[in-house]
């Protein structure tokens, strides 16, 4: 009893000298003690461009999450411009706010201005893609990225009919890698080429262009029309005598230009069949052109699960919580591992996209006709 009593005292006690802490921050104390905790806190989100259907949705599905938290939210979108997102991030943390979303156009840009979030204790959720160089990056939510390149590899393999050895080859396959100064595009393409690896090796897989290497096959700001200029150019080069059987392309922008070159090369035709074209992120106008015969495959990553892992990283951390994590290995980041949450990306084509995007709700049906 007395000890109970003892305790009680000294929790009132710090109760009280921690209340007059607080008085005393508002008088010019530290921002963090005032707000902690508080529904009021705001969240500044930085998305790197509206060019895409995906982080359209990335934004919009976490603003609704936290504003039913009772947070306020800046959402900002960088339109793929390095200085102008580094500005919008300096601009949240003058503003003041309490946590940082950020989704980098460029992984490496961000020190200087973190340092400043640092210092005024502003925490930071790296988005999607890893923030790189730098120590004050709390933690990191995304899908398995190398997992995203393993299924798109594995779908080629099986569609060509090399991974059950019903097939031997030799096929003809050309490689898209996603933007050079986007962590993820390592990840996935080093997932690819991990699966390609046996058959590269036994030349049931032929690479004709020659360009293997990431630094050769990267898609700058992972433009569709630089992956069209690219594409054109390999079908001259390397295909005037052969066909290409499949396109390892990274994401559903991408393959969209991919399909114009082949397109106009005179693919497409029953004598002349599209080759396998891989995708990323289910955009609606993929999984039309999936529907249509053209893009063969994608992958869905939900986004409205990605936010739901950034809201409750901010949330616990806003209330002194420690955020669920599910991976603290994989995403060295230069200057630490960053503590992950890594959701699971879904391989999607004709047999399952009703049942994975339409019946979850992902896409409307009607978004589709
Ligand atoms: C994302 C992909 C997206 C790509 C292009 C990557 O960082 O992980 O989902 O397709 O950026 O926006």
């Amino acid at each position: 009893m007395r000890t109970r009593h003892l305790a009680l005292t000294v929790v009132a006690t710090s109760l009280v000298l921690s209340l007059a802490a607080c008085g005393q921050s508002s008088e010019g104390g530290s921002k963090q003690e005032e707000k902690k905790g508080s529904a009021g806190s705001t969240i500044g989100i930085a998305m790197p461009t509206k060019s895409s259907e995906r982080w359209i949705a990335d934004g919009n599905n976490m603003v609704a999450q936290f504003k039913k938290l009772g947070y306020k939210t800046d959402l900002q979108y960088g339109e793929d411009d390095v200085a102008q997102q580094v500005s919008q991030v300096e601009n949240m943390i003058t503003k003041g706010v309490d946590v940082l979303v950020i989704a980098a156009v460029d992984g490496k840009a961000f020190s200087d201005v973190l340092q400043q979030a640092a210092d005024k204790n502003i925490k930071v959720i790296s988005y999607d893609r890893l923030l790189l160089g730098t120590k004050n990056v709390d933690y990191y939510a995304s899908f398995d990225n190398e997992k995203v390149g393993v299924l798109q590899a594995t779908y080629i393999l099986d569609k060509l009919g090399l991974k059950d050895g019903a097939k031997k080859g030799p096929f003809n396959v050309e490689l898209f890698a996603g933007s050079p100064d986007d962590n993820n595009t390592r990840y996935v393409f080093d997932g690819a080429m991990k699966t390609f690896k046996p058959y590269i090796d036994k030349k049931q897989l032929v690479v004709r262009s020659g360009q293997t290497r990431l630094d050769q096959v990267t898609t700058l700001r992972w433009d569709g029309g630089t992956a069209q200029k690219r594409m054109d150019d390999l079908l001259t080069k390397a295909y005037s005598s052969q066909d290409v059987d499949a396109v390892l392309s990274p994401y559903d922008g991408i393959s969209i230009g991919i399909l114009s070159a082949l397109k106009s090369d005179g693919y497409g035709t029953s004598a002349k069949p599209y080759p396998v074209v891989t995708g990323q992120d289910a955009e609606v106008a993929s999984v039309k052109s999936i529907i249509a015969g053209q893009q063969t495959q994608t992958i869905y990553k939900d986004t409205r699960a990605l936010a739901k892992q950034a809201v409750q990283m901010a949330d616990a951390m806003l209330n002194d919580k420690k955020p669920e994590v599910n991976d603290t290995k994989t995403y060295n980041n230069e200057a630490k591992i960053v503590p992950s949450f890594l959701l699971d990306p879904v391989s999607v084509d004709t047999s399952n996209y009703q049942a994975v995007l339409v019946d979850s709700g992902y896409i409307k049906a009607s978004d589709l006709k």
